[in-house]
């Protein structure tokens, strides 16, 4: 029997509506309108592309949207003092790095200037740190407050909504990105799944997938999971957005895998609408926080 979708473009449809009724209750309550700055050095076209797609979203539901777009040559002391102005600035409640950045420039350096308050990439030490630290649900939490990225958050958010149990089963995630890969590790830990994360260097990562309950793909490899390496009825998240043949594909071999597998997620329309979906949530929730704290 053929896999039940998981659409994640109906399911973001849903949730808008969720976050519309939150952003007119947080404008009602606070008079202010939640704003993301992303800031990019450089004009690559994916990164150009993806910020369209963050502003017509924004702008869609009345958030403020804020490009800050550096020339690619610029010094790594001008980037941080852009970081810098964007952090002091009362009405930026949000800030995310796009990349690649520049070489010459330390990613990390950039990343450690983020204020955490405001990294709603969840890529600052203190909110990774926080994820890696954090109770698994159902003890008591000894750590607040923290950002996770959007991607990962959305691909949870789907398996949520879709009540596929998670608690004990065996998570097996490939990729193990900070931004992707090893935040979903993490989440699903944190949910009290068994997980398994691997990488670049698994050795039989086939036999791995077989033993997955769920499995995410986060690799940046067309079709890279085959049906043989998907246990029948298990979940599978497609992270991936690769291009072939100017096709959009995931990493999973989508006609081969749904044959097998319980639930997947396409691509198009599976984790990307979602991603956009936690990135509104993110910059509305650190709006939350500044002005409570
Ligand atoms: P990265 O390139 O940062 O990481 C890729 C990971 O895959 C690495 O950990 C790498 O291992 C691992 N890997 C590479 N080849 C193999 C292999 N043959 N077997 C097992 N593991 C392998 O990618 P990202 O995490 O940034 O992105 C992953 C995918 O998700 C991409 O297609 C990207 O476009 C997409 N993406 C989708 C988003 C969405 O909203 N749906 C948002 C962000 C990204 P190692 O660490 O050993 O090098």
């Amino acid at each position: 029997m053929a896999a039940q979708l998981f659409d994640g473009q109906a399911l973001a449809k849903a949730m808008r509506k969720e976050i519309d009724a939150e952003i007119a209750a947080f404008k009602e309550e606070y008079h202010i309108t939640p704003t993301i700055a992303v800031v990019r050095a450089g004009e690559d076209p994916a990164s150009v592309s993806y910020a369209g797609a963050i502003q017509r979203s924004f702008e869609a539901r009345g958030l403020g949207f804020q490009m800050h777009a550096l020339p690619e040559d610029i010094s790594e002391a001008d980037f941080l003092a852009q970081v810098t102005r964007l952090n002091q600035d009362s009405a930026i409640h949000g800030i995310m790095i796009q990349e690649p950045i520049p070489k010459g420039i330390r990613s990390e350096v950039i990343t450690e200037a983020l204020s955490p308050l405001k990294d709603i990439d969840g890529v600052h030490p203190v909110n990774a740190g926080r994820l890696a630290q954090a109770a698994p649900t159902g003890r008591p939490p000894e750590v607040f407050d923290f950002f996770v990225p959007a991607t990962p958050a959305g691909g949870l958010e789907i398996l949520k909504r879709y009540n596929i149990p998670i608690a004990g089963q065996h998570a097996v995630i490939v990729g193990r990105s900070r931004i992707v890969g090893k935040p979903m590790a993490l989440l699903l830990l944190r949910e009290n799944a068994t997980v398994t994360l691997c990488h670049s260097r698994t050795r039989d990562l086939a036999a791995i997938c077989r033993q997955a309950d769920i499995i995410c793909a986060a690799v940046g490899q067309p079709r890279l999971i085959r049906a043989e390496m998907v246990r029948p009825g298990a979940a599978v998240i497609d992270f991936g957005v690769n291009f072939v043949d100017d096709k959009m594909v995931g990493d999973v071999d989508f006609d081969g895998v749904q044959a097998v597998a319980g639930w997947i997620t396409p691509v198009p329309g599976g984790t990307g609408p979602m991603t956009n979906i936690m990135l509104l949530r993110n910059v509305l929730e650190a709006a939350r926080r500044q002005l409570s704290s």
